[in-house]
């Protein structure tokens, strides 16, 4: 059993994909070539977005947004701990400082709350300014941000959506990506809409982000190819993943639905068992199932429930089984256990079961017979 199936979904669109990379191979524009205008014409429709600017993955995306909005060095951008490095590990890398808000214990998503004292502090305090946020939409879940977009706007903060785990989701009937000033997501193969290597895309209706963004892409490129006005990056999205996505793209809103479905099978299943918590969408959200995550009862639970998956061939994983503000990587932030305690519960006790378009009824149904009724408490 796979965790997650790209090979059925390979199987399907085969003949279109290989079609696809041998046009690339014959009209060998693999820079910057017509398919990559091609995908950022049809998903920033698909989003509904003006602009849709392909790059080389979602970290260099978030990177490439942070740039546009000239963060650098004593700015302070709040984000969420319990994500993948990457969300904050480009707000490092610019030279700015992130400060971590926990996050809501039943949608793993930041705590809209918590955001705007985490703002009032870091102002109150006044050694770092203010100057943005980059909210998760983790395991394919929109972020709240009715909530979230108006306490930026009070506070002149921007909005950053990372969406690399939510592209194909909505919110109040707008689609993830397109949520907030820069929306963010990342082609990464096991990501929902996912290319054949690295890849990401980022989108905005602001034409001057826009302008600035590609220009970033491209090492600060000016008017031509060596007027530099600005310090960039390679951040291009190669052409023969353009090419990929473009194929896969064709298929993807009916795998938005087959993943909805999954999801629900599993939830109707696994209702039942007390000691889980099962992932939970609010009214109006819909998410695109990046994963389907649950929380054990503690960790020895988590522990048990693994072990027994595992021993019947069944894979799971954790995300994440450290939050960001424990990570080595981070220490100089200065953080302990105990200041973010809903991240860290959760990192303890939550994970995630196979989850894909493709996965069957019947395999779902020995996942939860083998995994779970035999351990409910
Ligand atoms: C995958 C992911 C990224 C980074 O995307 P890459 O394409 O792997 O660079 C950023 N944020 C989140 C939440 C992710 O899941």
């Amino acid at each position: 059993m796979h965790f997650i199936d790209l090979n059925t979904q390979q199987a399907r669109i085969k003949s279109k994909i290989d079609t696809s990379i041998q046009n690339v191979l014959t009209h060998g524009k693999y820079i910057m070539g017509p398919e990559v205008s091609e995908l950022e014409q049809r998903l920033s429709e698909y989003v509904n977005c003006r602009h849709a600017i392909a790059c080389s993955s979602g970290t260099d995306a978030l990177l490439m947004a942070l740039m546009a909005y000239d963060v650098g060095p004593g700015d302070a951008i709040f984000a969420p701990p319990f994500t993948f490095i990457a969300t904050a590990e480009t707000i490092s890398l610019i030279g700015a400082t992130p400060v971590f808000v926990d996050i809501e214990p039943d949608t793993y998503n930041i705590d809209p709350d918590k955001l705007q004292q985490a703002i009032q502090e870091i102002s109150d305090d006044g050694q770092l300014t203010p100057k943005g946020i980059i909210a998760v939409d983790l395991f394919g879940l929109p972020a709240d941000y009715n909530r979230i977009n108006p306490i930026a706007e009070q506070n002149h903060l921007f909005v950053i959506e990372d969406a690399a785990q939510s592209f194909g989701a909505t919110y109040h009937g707008r689609r993830a990506g397109g949520l907030a000033n820069i929306g963010c997501t990342s082609f990464f193969p096991a990501k929902p809409l996912g290319c054949y290597g690295d890849g990401g895309m980022c989108f905005t209706n602001d034409d001057t982000l826009a302008d600035k963004l590609r220009s970033i892409r491209v090492h600060g490129k000016g008017n031509h190819k060596y007027d530099n006005a600005r310090i960039g990056i390679n951040g291009r999205l190669d052409t023969i993943q353009a090419a990929i996505l473009e194929a896969k793209f064709d298929i993807f809103p009916e795998e938005v639905e087959l993943r909805n479905r999954a999801a629900q099978r599993y939830s109707n299943m696994l209702n039942e068992v007390p000691s889980l918590q099962i992932p939970v969408v609010p009214q109006g959200f819909k998410s695109v199932w990046a994963q389907y995550s649950i929380l054990a009862e503690s960790e020895d639970h988590r522990i048990t429930i693994q072990n027994a998956l595992k021993g019947e061939g069944i894979p799971s994983a954790i995300y994440y089984p450290k939050p960001l503000h424990l990570q080595t990587a981070f220490k100089p932030l200065g953080y302990k256990p105990g200041d973010f305690p809903i991240s860290e519960d959760c990192s303890n006790r939550i994970f995630s079961i196979p989850m894909h378009p493709y996965l069957s009824e019947p395999d779902q149904e020995k996942i939860v017979k083998k995994g779970y009724q035999r351990y409910r408490r």
